[in-house]
């Protein structure tokens, strides 16, 4: 099951999402731009990265972003990258807090 956010917050250091499953993840910019799977960050047919996280601006933000239906955010970057659509399976995939590290740990 994909749990959904309640709430999403641009916050200083980085993307915060509240999750519906008591879960709380910060994202930083920077990580969270890397995570871009669009056509011009990934090859479409090998599934791997394009994208050269290494130019990645260190000073790097979240804009803007809207949801896209009931599934995804789609996120505008201060550097003007634009077609990044980041579901809530992969963002939810991404979250390391500590219930997380918790119940990998067990
Ligand atoms: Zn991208
Ligand atoms: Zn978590």
């Amino acid at each position: 099951m994909v749990s959904e956010p309640k709430a999403i917050e641009i916050t200083e250091n980085g993307l915060l999402i509240d999750w519906d499953d008591e879960h709380r993840s910060l994202y930083p910019f920077k990580a969270l731009r890397g995570e871009c799977r669009c056509a011009n960050c990934i090859d479409e047919w090998s599934g791997r990265r394009i994208l050269d996280t290494g130019s990645i601006p260190l000073d790097i933000q979240i804009v803007d972003f809207i949801e896209v239906g009931r599934y995804a955010i789609q996120i505008l970057w201060s550097d003007a990258h634009e077609t990044g659509i980041y579901s809530f399976e992969l963002l939810g995939s991404l979250c390391k807090c500590d219930r997380c590290l918790e119940e990998k740990t067990g």
